[in-house]
Parts: C-alpha cells; structure tokens; sequence
C-alpha cells in the first residue's frame, strides 16, 4: 500500500497505464550510409502517418485554426531541406539517428535565436517532430493520452494541466502522479473533472507497470498497486457507498444555501473551460465564482488565442449561467502554468515572479485581446472581472482603469457593452489581506484564493510534497487572513468570496461560515456535499465557533473544534 496526498473524493479501480515518455538514447553504432538512409526513410514516413493519425483522431475535438499544428508538423515531417541535411551528415559517417539530432538542434537554436515570434514559435514544432522521429528511428513509442480506448488509472511522474486536459473521463477512472501537492493544477483539474485523483505518490512508478491493477481511494490518498482478494471487495464496496451517498444528494440540487437561522450564501463553482459549465449546471452551482481563463491559453497549441476566440467562449459561459454572476479571472499565466509559445526568462522563484497581472499590466498588448474579448461578451450574461495576483493598490487601480478605457475605446466603435460589471480581485497575497479595508474602497469584490495566500504565508511551495504539511487552511494565522479580508470588504460595503480549495472543504465551512464569508467557490463535485453541511448550521453557533478558532494556536486545534459540530 502506498500513500499519497488525497485531492479529491471517489475511488478508482482499473487496469494501469503507465505515462512514461521515452528518453533518447542515441546508438554509437553506423550501418552502411544506403542502409542508414533506408532506416531514415521508414522512421520519416512512420513519422508522417502518426501526425496525419492523430490530426484525423483530433479532427472531432479541434477547431480548424487548432488543427493548423498538425499541417505544420506535417510539413516540417516532409521537408526536403531537413531531410538533405541529415542525409548529408550521414554520407559523412554519422549514423541516421546522431545525423537527425545534429540537424534538428541545429535548426532549434537557429529558430529559438530570432527576434520574430512567429519563427520562435517553429522552434517547438521541429522539437516535436524531430522528437518523434527519433522515437520512430530508435523504435520507442510516444504515449498519447487521446489514444486511450479502454478504462484505465493513469500512473505518471507527473501530470501537466495540458495534460490532465487531453484526458477523457470516459475511460480515465482517475490519476496518481508521483510530483504534486494538493493544491498543483493537476490535482484542481481532477476534482474539476470529477476523477479520483491522489498525487505526490512517492514510489509508485517504480510499484506497478502497465496492465498492473490498481486501487486508488482519492479521499484517503491510499494507493494499492496488484489488490488481493480482499482488498479487491472492500474498496468495491467502499465505491459502491460513495457512489450511494453522491444519489442521495441530489434533493439538494435546486434548494437554496441556507443556515438553519435563515443566513443565506452562495455557493458557486470554479470552471477552466466552457465544457465545464454542464458540470456546473448538473451540480446546482449558484454561478461561477472562478473562471480560470488560463487553460484558453494552455489548450492553444502555437499562438495566444485570438479575440474572437476568447469572446466566443465567454459569451458561451455567460449564456449557460442563464443571468447567474460568472467571475471571469484575467490571465493568470506563469508560476507552473506554462504557454508552449511564449516563452519566460528563467527565474530563481517563479512563484514570486513575472506572473498573471504583473506580466498583464507589463504586456498590455496580450491583456488587451482578453479585455476586449470579455467586454464585448459581457452582454449576454452577468459578468464580473476579477485580477489575480494583486499585490498593491496601484496593480489594482491600473488594471481597473484598463478595463475602463478599453470599454470607452469600444464604445466608440460602435461596439455595446454592459454598464453592469463588477470589477474586483483577488486576495491571495499576504499584503493585500493586511490592506484589504482600504482596497475595498476601489474594488467592487474580493475572491480570496487560499491556494496561493497559504503558499505565501506559510513560505511553503504549494508543489511541494516535503513542506506540503505546512498547507494548512485551519491554521489560526490563515484564518486571521481571512477575517481581515472579509471585514475589509464588508466595511465598504463589499462582498467577499473565496476560490482557492479550502472554499469547498467539508471541515473549513463551518468556521468560513462564521467569518461572514459571502460566496463560496469550489469545484463543481463539491458543490452538494458543501450545501449539506451549510444547511445543517447555525450561523450564530458558527460566528462563536470562529471566534474560539482565531484564538487557537495550531490548526489542530481548530479542526478539533469544527470535529465537534460537524456531525459526519
Ligand atoms: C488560489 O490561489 O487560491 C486560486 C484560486 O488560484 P490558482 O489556484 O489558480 O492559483
Ligand atoms: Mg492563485
């Protein structure tokens, strides 16, 4: 048995498939040049027939403009020029494989050099390919995670957000990474999809191989790699009783988030994509209280969506929410969300560097695109904005008097736009927890994204596996935080919400609830389980079970306390 961090609720049981990519090791032994060239030959054709099969497998899922990095791979694949080089190299002496990776990181560093982006760009087109190729000559197989067929638990060292979105929860049954902490991207994008995931699983590849059967229990962060007899019947049946419980939730669907006293919230959900918005709807969410639009950028293969692109899929969410608030977040790129076109400078701490509003407001070219494209949305539905990352006062002001001027630039071309949107932010910097009565006076609301605020308080990386007990949402000085924020708000007149992951944990409610919390933002799947827990409190009862909390000294503490009123 293995153990790993918990992410999410639900079990898996299946057959493993293992995500490992092949390492390149490049043979020292040359064939006779016709026979390197013939084995070149084979390894390109192969080469161009696994791209024209997976631009045909995308062609359902993709847009055309999407499927355009396929015929570029293709016609990287089928390059006259590349292919006489790495010939050249091989009438030389070299044999077909030295003679292709010369070649290819000759032409990688040539592209990666240029000013212009559009040739920068190339530069990831001819790693893949070259890639691939390489692959195809040494006879390794690239894993590809939209070619799964059958129900599988997918094992890997770990999962990137691009990753996590290529899977198909048809026959994904649920994930377990060795890398991550609760809070990575890989682990929220499980709980968003609704698979069991645990994460930060030390040991695992090296447990169990492909075809292997296993066991996960995402509630508990257990791992069973090849389950006896036994074991088999009891997770078999602690599924079957989750599945059971997650039914007899649904008398909850459409009834409101009101304590026993009558104090009402609301709680919503956090989506990545307009795909998620039947999800939310199925749930019962009240809104969405995140829209994360980074995965928009991280799904878009080589070049930064367009305005149109990002409109039509805003103006999708707005239309489902069917008049229900959608907080849409601006980018918030950097950190470990990565774009395969844009490439950062190497930074000592991403975490703490250019990132979301600050590269924003440093790129007002990039946040352009994504303001016009939310504003001229934000007819069909009730929309607000939020930034993310706000440090300080002025970030807050500028970023604001952006939106402001792009919404007058539109207006002069004609364009309509609401007069109804909310402008707010983030709260998930310490400093702007401490500052939060005097920004309130300029922002319409606050979202507190405890993912990050407990990272920066704590000093502990949220990737992190070695520090990832000092992720402690009921800590008292978290929880202090928290307060400061919700006053801060409440004292202009403001709301305040939260969307980082504690908003939808079970023993986080009944204290988030005592601290005046407004809107609770959370994974779709948490939704229910979380109106049952709201509906079954006393406000009153909960503002004097805070109280004690914010003078407790540990966490334990706290959850010993909120262990006292929850019942189950
Ligand atoms: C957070 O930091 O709590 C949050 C919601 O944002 P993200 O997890 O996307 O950084
Ligand atoms: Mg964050």
């Amino acid at each position: 048995m293995l153990k790993g961090i918990a992410t999410s609720s639900g079990i898996a049981i299946g057959k493993v498939y293992k995500l490992e990519q092949p390492i390149i090791q490049i043979s020292e032994s040359v064939k006779e040049p016709s026979k390197e060239i013939e084995d070149l030959e084979n390894a390109l054709n192969k080469t161009i027939a696994d791209i024209e099969q997976i631009k045909q497998r995308a062609s359902s899922s993709l847009k055309e403009e999407e499927l355009a990095i396929f015929d570029a791979h293709l016609m990287m694949a089928q390059d006259p020029e590349f292919k006489d080089q790495i010939i050249a190299m091989i009438n030389d002496g070299s044999n077909a494989q030295l003679a292709t990776k010369t070649v290819s990181d000759n032409m990688i560093s040539m592209f990666e050099s240029m000013e212009d982006t559009y040739f920068k760009e190339r530069a990831a087109d001819i790693k893949d390919v070259s890639f691939r190729l390489l692959c195809n000559l040494l006879g390794l197989t690239i894993p590809d995670l939209t070619t799964i067929n059958e129900e599988v638990v997918i094992v890997a060292e770990e999962m990137t957000p691009s990753d996590t979105a290529q899977l198909n929860k048809k026959y994904a049954l649920g994930f377990v990474t060795e890398i991550g902490g609760k809070t990575s991207h890989a682990a929220i994008m499980a709980v968003a999809l609704g698979l069991p995931a645990v994460v930060g699983c030390t040991g695992v590849m090296k447990a169990c191989k492909h075809g292997d059967t296993i066991i996960l229990d995402a509630k508990e962060g257990i791992v069973i790699v090849n389950p006896d007899d036994k074991q088999l019947e009891e997770y078999s049946q602690k599924k079957e009783a989750f599945l059971k419980e997650k039914e007899a939730l649904q008398v909850l669907l459409h009834q409101p988030s009101i304590t026993l006293d009558g104090h009402q919230v609301e709680l919503v959900a956090n989506i990545g994509s307009p795909k998620d918005m039947d999800n939310v709807i199925e749930n019962g969410a009240e809104g969405v209280g995140l829209y994360r639009t980074e995965f928009l950028y991280m799904e878009s293969v080589d070049s930064f969506p367009s305005e149109q692109a990002q409109f039509e899929a805003y103006k999708v969410v707005l239309e489902k929410a069917e008049g229900q608030r959608v907080v849409v977040r601006t980018l918030d790129i950097g950190g470990d969300k990565k774009l395969p076109y844009f490439e950062f400078d190497p930074e000592m701490n991403p975490f703490l560097g250019y990132r979301a509003i600050r590269l924003c407001l440093d790129r007002k070219d990039i946040f352009k695109t994504q303001v016009r494209a939310l504003l001229k949305a934000s007819t069909y539905g009730k929309l607000a904005i939020m930034f993310p990352m706000i440090a300080t006062i002025d970030e807050f002001k500028s970023a604001k008097q952006f939106v402001l001027d792009t919404k007058e630039e539109l207006i002069k071309e004609g364009v309509k736009v609401s007069d109804e949107i909310e402008i707010g932010m983030m709260v998930e910097i310490p400093a702007s927890a401490a500052l939060a009565d005097e920004f309130a006076k300029y922002a319409d609301f606050f979202s507190i994204g405890t993912n990050d605020l407990i990272q920066y308080s704590m000093a502990a990386d949220r990737m992190s596996e070695k520090v990832a007990y000092l992720y402690q949402p009921l800590n008292p000085a978290i929880l202090r935080l928290i307060k400061m924020t919700i006053d801060g708000a409440h004292s202009k007149g403001k709301w305040c919400g939260m969307c980082g992951e504690m908003a939808g944990d079970p023993k986080a409610a009944p204290v988030l609830l005592g601290l005046g919390l407004d809107e609770f933002s959370m994974s779709a799947s948490r939704i229910l389980p979380t109106r049952k827990i709201i509906t079954s409190l006393n406000k009153k009862d909960m503002e004097d079970l805070a109280n004690k909390a914010l003078k407790c000294d540990n966490e334990q503490e706290v959850i010993d306390l909120v262990n006292s009123v929850l019942k189950d």
